[in-house]
């Protein structure tokens, strides 16, 4: 081993100390890269280059990471630059050795890996985390995961997923931080820091890739890799920011998506992946395909054959293509036919090397690999401690009447439903690395926490679905969805049986993990059929209940709403899921997270989302010609930036220090917070601006500031907040950014509903 890494560090060194030619403005560091990457391409022949444009996965399997013969063959080849799928030291380590000591070049390769929310220590799904609001936390949840895989050998993450989501039976939406741009974007930078730190090239760091460029959150109807058709306005004003945000972050690379664009898929957008990504907005990473985009670009129907799609991905600006085995197959006699240009080519595996050389891989490429390392921290006290933190802080409570919660740690409590003793639904989907025998279930999260003091009884109730169709399409992926040997009839009667018995009933129920994530489109994204028959079973018995729900999307609750007294909203929340809820429950936390997309009222009104436009005929229910529906209202149930605490919070005072000011004068504004409720706890007080007149039309609301406080039962604090310009500013009627003089309006409140406003002007 050593010597194959003197040996390399030899050829390294060699490459590093040839003469390099000053670059006026450009950092010597850049100089010695530029110039250690040009002098390696200069020596890469035709087929090498286009072997590092080729990302293959290993194969996973029950016991760990396995790599078929083929690959082996590939990388040897040098017909493979990246591995996705591949972890652990000692196996990482033996592909690496395959390209450092195997190939002619002895280019390392780069390892990748679907770390979403956490490697093994796993985090609540991203959509959760979201809903904790707390930047700090997540970037200390990215960076902990960051620890974990780059011990476990990983250097690069398919993470952050950015994509704005406004519509909930998409499966996805789970994976990104929900439907508002600026909250988007604040959360996409802290991602990228968690996981990039401030040294690419250390050896905890790894480099993200953020995903799915672009607009995949707007497929239409919520319909998994369907279309999107959009206008430019709304891609700049809504979905574009937070991709640029991760990217001015410094995020190193950028994965495309399934979906088209106005007709185009983005895997062969030029505007896209050159115009807009590296022309305006001077991304220097490098682009990655999802998996087999490139082939799939064949039946979007743009390309007759492999060939002509790996020229149109390629021509567009994307450099690797993930397993669709295009640009591998197809590249070389391409460049021969002078069908793509050789040019097009070293651009692409120029960002490749860049990225490896980045990443401190030419230097040492085994840095990350540790066994020390990963036995030390990967899964230690302190992340999963860290874990508990994020889990509690990210669970959203919707409904607390007559003070159900917190519960007593007395008395009998019947804990029932089939996600309540669940395990591997707990850590949610795309938890790859992700060990769901070690997490804690909300059923023994509850028997920890109150331990001798009260009679937990368990019931399971309910299958999570009686739907075959749907069970048989998530097969082994979908989590705890084998049905129970009972028959649905029995398992209900003794669920109620259980719950006469007992003083009050917890009713874990929701989704299986397998219902949200990739290929999960719902359109009916009610709690499943059976589990609603088993609620409303147990409602009837008499007790009090709180409904403890596991999902990944919002669900339409509109009957939970109407007649069950306490909702708490607990997602998927990762390894200590059962702890985090249970400290919630048992008043050991008072929960403070605020939901980050609206939950709707009924299907019907999807999308729904608080930023909406006023239209001409805003609605008004006594008035038939404006804009509602006959059968429900607008509003959904639950507002974006809705979320409870055991105390209550009241609002006053709301003032603007400056209510007329010039263009590049700062907007001071103040509010009073109280806590008059009956316990310390968290608020999450929120900034919402309206432009009232602009050259464009403007939402009613938009997120413009927050801040997070703490408040001891009785305190009172004044908040001050300001505004500049930037705030204020929209892409105008020619699409430029700027500020317009006029009237405008800032509200203040817990969530995007309930809240204070007060006028302000911009005088020309
Ligand atoms: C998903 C990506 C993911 C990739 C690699 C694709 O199916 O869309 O989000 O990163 O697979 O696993």
């Amino acid at each position: 081993m050593k010597s194959i890494k003197n040996g390399l560090m030899a050829v390294c060194m060699a490459l590093l100390f040839e003469p390099v030619v000053a670059q006026q403005g450009v950092p010597v560091h850049d100089q010695q890269m530029n110039a250690f990457i040009g002098s390696l391409i200069r020596k890469m022949t035709l087929d090498e280059k286009i072997g590092q444009l080729n990302l293959l996965t290993s194969t996973m399997a029950v016991t760990g990471p396995t790599m078929q013969k083929g690959y082996l063959d590939d990388i040897r080849a040098g017909r493979c630059g990246a591995i996705l799928n591949a972890y652990t030291p000692d196996f990482v380590r033996k592909l690496q050795d395959v390209a450092m000591k195997e190939t002619r070049l002895h280019i390392p390769l780069l390892f990748g890996f679907d770390v979403i929310h956490g490697h093994k220590t796993i985090f609540p799904v991203p959509l959760a985390m979201a809903s904790s609001w707390d930047t700090a936390l997540i970037e200390r949840a990215a960076r902990i995961s960051a620890d974990e895989a780059s011990a476990d050998g990983l250097d690069w993450v398919y993470s952050p997923m950015v994509d704005i989501a406004r519509d909930p039976r998409w499966g996805r939406v789970v994976e990104g931080a929900g439907e508002d741009t600026w909250l988007g974007c604040k959360i996409a930078r802290a991602y990228v820091r968690g996981y990039q730190s401030t040294d690419l090239s250390s050896d905890s760091a790894v480099m993200a890739c953020v995903k799915h460029f672009a607009l995949y959150g707007a497929v239409e109807a919520g319909r998994e890799y369907n279309v999107v058709d959009m206008s430019r306005r709304r891609m700049f004003e809504d979905y574009l920011p937070p991709y640029k945000a991760a990217i001015d972050a410094g995020a190193g690379s950028v994965m495309t998506s399934f979906n088209t664009i106005n007709g185009i898929p983005a895997t062969a957008d030029r505007w896209l992946m050159t115009d807009l990504l590296r022309k305006q907005w001077h991304f220097n990473g490098f682009v990655v395909t999802d998996y087999n985009a490139i082939t799939e670009l064949i039946p979007h129907g743009v390309a007759g054959d492999k060939a002509e799609a790996s020229a149109l991905a390629m021509h567009a600006g994307v450099d690797m293509d993930m397993m669709g085995l295009s640009y591998i197959e197809t590249l070389k006699k391409l460049v021969e036919e002078n069908k793509v240009p050789l040019s097009e080519i070293n651009r692409a595996v120029r960002n490749v090397l860049v990225a490896k050389y980045k990443l401190g891989l030419f230097k040492d490429p085994y840095n990350r690999m540790s066994e020390q390392r990963a036995k030390q921290m990967i899964m230690s006290d302190a992340n999963l401690s860290e874990e508990r933190e994020t889990a509690r802080k990210s669970i959203v409570l919707l409904k607390n009447d007559h003070e159900v919660l917190p519960l007593k740690k007395s008395g009998t409590i019947a804990v029932i439903g089939p996600l309540a003793d669940d395990q591997r639904d707990m850590i949610g989907p795309w938890s790859g690395a992700g060990d769901w025998h070690k997490a804690v279930g909300i059923l023994e999260g509850i028997r920890d926490a109150v331990g001798d003091k009260a009679h937990i009884l368990y019931a399971r109730g309910a299958n999570i679905t009686d739907n075959a169709d749907i069970r048989r399409q998530l097969n082994a992926s979908g989590g705890n969805l084998t049905p129970s040997d009972q028959k649905p009839e029995a398992l209900l009667s003794e669920a109620v049986t259980t719950a006469k018995q007992a003083d009050v009933v917890i009713m874990c129920l929701g989704e299986s993990q397998g219902m949200t994530g990739e290929a999960a489109s719902k359109a009916d994204i009610r709690i499943p059929a059976c589990q609603r028959k088993l609620l409303k079973a147990i409602q009837a018995v008499g007790k009090p209940v709180v409904l403890v729900l596991s999902n990944g999307r919002p669900l339409v609750l509109t009957w939970e709403e109407g007649h069950v007294p306490a909702i708490l909203e607990t997602w998927f929340l990762g390894t200590e899921a059962g702890h985090g809820i249970a400290d919630v429950l048992f008043g050991d936390y008072n929960p403070s997270g605020k939901i980050t997309m609206s939950f709707p009222y009924a299907v019907g009104q999807i999308p729904v989302y608080y930023n909406h436009k006023n239209t001409g005929r805003p609605r008004n229910p006594d008035s038939k010609y404006t804009s509602k529906y006959l059968d429900i209202p607008n509003a959904p149930l639950y507002p974006f930036g809705y979320g409870l605490s055991y105390t209550h919070f009241a609002y006053s005072n709301l003032k603007v220090e400056n209510p007329v000011l010039h263009p590049g004068e700062t907007l001071k504004v103040s509010v009073t917070v109280t806590n008059d409720g009956n316990y310390d706890g968290e608020e999450t007080v929120q900034l919402y601006v309206r432009d009232l007149v602009g050259s464009v039309t403007r939402p009613v609301k938009e997120l413009r500031g927050y801040q997070q406080v703490f408040f001891h039962k009785g305190e009172s604090k004044t908040l001050h907040f300001t505004l500049t310009d930037n705030d204020l500013s929209f892409y105008n009627d020619h699409m430029k950014w700027t500020v317009e003089p006029g009237d405008f309006k800032v509200f203040v409140g817990g969530n995007s509903r309930d809240v204070l406003e007060a006028p302000f002007s911009i005088k020309k």
